[in-house]
């Protein structure tokens, strides 16, 4: 690829910035990356290194993070905290008919239900009504949608890293993702991971970004919110 490019780009980039190759010596001046499996920075970061968000209390920097039940934000600069339960739960009524005797489970679905602890169902062997107890059994967390528009699916908080590139937004979730980007987006070599799927983490990129006339522009807009952010 683009070797009259180099140069130009080894003296911008940083050393930092270039993942060292292996066989770095043979090609010279190209500088290459192995690109990331696919989740590696999406909303799913929220569970690893944490997202940067902007605190909706005071516009300061702070972090989205989560576990197998909750997510948090805690801002670094104001306080401000917030918590989401996440889990996803299934509610069932429970019950032993009384008109045929057989245990039955019926799941509720229907949210506004879901707040009663007693409900009447029909059996679902002889379709008799009667009050049944709701119960709550957490079945998983549920992992948030992806990042759009520049906001974290969590809370809907914009995210820290976030500029606009010709009125489209250029996002990172953390400073690992920024960095990233920049070594992806400046290398001259883009490699898919050995042995993983075919979908990898530049997938989320959309063309715009990794389209090659506007890829300088891009990198230094990234750049400047690595400078001038945190
Ligand atoms: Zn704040
Ligand atoms: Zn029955």
């Amino acid at each position: 690829m683009a070797l009259a490019e180099c140069p130009e780009l080894a003296m911008g980039l940083q050393k930092s910035a270039v993942r060292p190759a292996a066989d770095e010596k043979e090609s010279g001046c190209m500088s290459r990356i192995i690109d990331k499996p696919y989740f590696t920075y999406s909303a799913y970061s929220a569970l690893t290194l944490g997202i940067q968000a902007k605190c909706s209390k005071c516009q300061g920097a702070g972090v989205v993070t989560a576990d197998r039940d909750n997510a948090f934000f805690r801002c670094h600069g104001c306080g401000h905290q917030m918590t989401r339960d996440c889990t996803v739960y299934r509610y069932d009524v429970h019950n032993q008919c009384r008109n045929c005797g057989r245990y039955y489970r019926v799941e509720i679905q229907d949210e506004a239900k879901r707040r009663f602890p007693v409900l009447h169902v029909a059996c679902p062997y002889c379709k008799t009504r009667m009050p049944g107890e709701v119960l709550r059994t957490a079945q998983g967390f549920s992992y948030a949608d992806e990042i759009r528009e520049g906001k974290e699916p969590y809370f809907g908080l914009e995210l820290w890293f976030l500029a606009y590139f010709q009125g489209k937004p250029v996002w990172a979730v953390n400073r690992e993702h920024l960095a990233y980007l920049i070594d992806y987006l400046s290398a001259d070599l883009r490699e898919k991971p050995f042995g993983l799927p075919k979908r990898t983490q530049a997938d989320h990129l959309p063309t715009f970004m990794k389209t090659a006339k506007n890829r300088e522009r891009i990198v230094k807009l990234l750049k400047k919110m690595q400078g001038g952010a945190d």
